[in-house]
């Protein structure tokens, strides 16, 4: 930890900024990648709408918050009303359904934390997750989405930081590591708290967008188009940012004590949330609060050993941005 002191590069950060620009332009899905995915919604839409022809298709995840790559799953969210039907009865029912109009690998996974219908599309090659009802999921793809429309830098250093995550092998809430949501809200965390700030926070702004899910309230200034200069004072480059984002966690975020909290724009406490003691298999190691979901730590699958696994890999980070002499490569070698 003896780099902590540093908070000037040996590398000229800003040779970094071209890269890594291109970098992002690579990861971007193409039009014709947007445009099969919206085609396999519309198949969907068919096959479920003869069913159940009061049902909507929402899709959220990556390819509706805008940072998904080319590769990324489509998710699907499937909103009706149940009456006193079982969901994963519906699931079953949609599996035998998908697999009669040819679809590939269906497979109903009724008993996850989130039950799903799982699918590949032979025609265009995209993989897709079903859920049911499961609206905060669509309404926290919205948010993610609005932020993204505020500067483009957010795109960029998200992108940056999940590329590095799934090189790395620091993307897998199963293994104990992050999800991307969760990586994305540590990015727009991070430009709220840059100065000045290079994104604002919509929860503590005018309501222009309302809506109760499940007895969550999700309130928020929606209307990010006046928002384009927001981030106009704070010249940053992108290289800059990557390097500050690592940096930050590496060497600066207080583990024992804090919380990052889009909702609030700010640093809250541990303590104040109650998020201080393991309680069952969560453990509250790194604190993300859910912009809605407020008691949703996203950092509870962290364990004992994959907090070191992530410290270590934030550390080895902000020390190639700042040391290595071929940053651009290194940082995304595979682990
Ligand atoms: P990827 O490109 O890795 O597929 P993704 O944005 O689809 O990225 P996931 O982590 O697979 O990311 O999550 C899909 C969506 O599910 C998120 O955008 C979010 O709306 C929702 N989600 C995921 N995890 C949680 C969670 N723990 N709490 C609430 N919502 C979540
Ligand atoms: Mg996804």
């Amino acid at each position: 930890r003896n780099h902590k002191r540093h908070t000037t590069c040996r590398n000229d950060i800003n040779m970094l900024n071209a890269p890594l620009l291109a970098l992002f332009e690579s990861l971007i899905p193409s039009d014709e990648e947007k445009l099969k995915q919206k085609q396999l919604l519309t198949l969907l839409e068919n096959l479920v709408c003869k069913e159940w022809p009061n049902a909507r298709l929402f899709l959220y995840g990556s390819c509706a918050n805008s940072f998904g790559f080319p590769k990324s799953d489509v998710d699907v969210c499937l909103q009706m009303d149940l009456g006193d039907v079982e969901k994963s009865e519906v699931l079953l029912k949609l599996a035998k359904i998908f697999e009669s109009d040819n679809l590939q690998n269906v497979q109903a996974l009724t008993r996850a934390r989130v039950p799903i219908v799982k699918l590949m599309d032979p025609v265009t090659g995209i993989s897709c997750d079903i859920c049911i009802n499961n609206v905060l999921a669509v309404v926290n793809t919205k948010l993610l989405h609005d932020y993204a429309r505020i500067d483009i830098r957010l795109r960029q250093l998200a992108f940056i930081v999940k590329h590095w995550a799934k090189s790395r092998g620091v993307n897998a809430t199963y293994q104990g590591t992050l999800s991307s949501y969760a990586y994305v809200l540590m990015c727009i965390h991070f430009l709220q708290q840059r100065r000045p700030s290079i994104l604002p926070c919509l929860q503590r702004m005018q309501v222009t967008y309302y809506v109760t899910v499940e007895d969550v309230e999700c309130a928020y200034f929606d209307q990010v188009e006046k928002l384009q200069n927001f981030g106009a004072q704070n010249r940053e480059s992108v290289a800059q940012l990557v390097w500050a984002f690592f940096h930050y966690w590496a060497y600066c975020h207080d583990y024992a004590n804090d919380v990052i909290s889009v909702r609030t724009g700010s640093m809250i406490s541990k303590r104040g949330k109650d998020w201080t003691r393991r309680v069952g298999n969560d453990r509250h190691l790194i604190c993300i609060e859910d912009p809605f979901e407020v008691s949703h730590d996203l950092g509870r699958v962290v364990d004992k050993h994959s907090i070191r696994v992530l410290r270590e890999e934030f550390e080895r980070a902000a020390e190639i941005m700042q040391y290595d002499p071929n940053p651009c490569v290194t940082l995304f070698e595979p682990y």
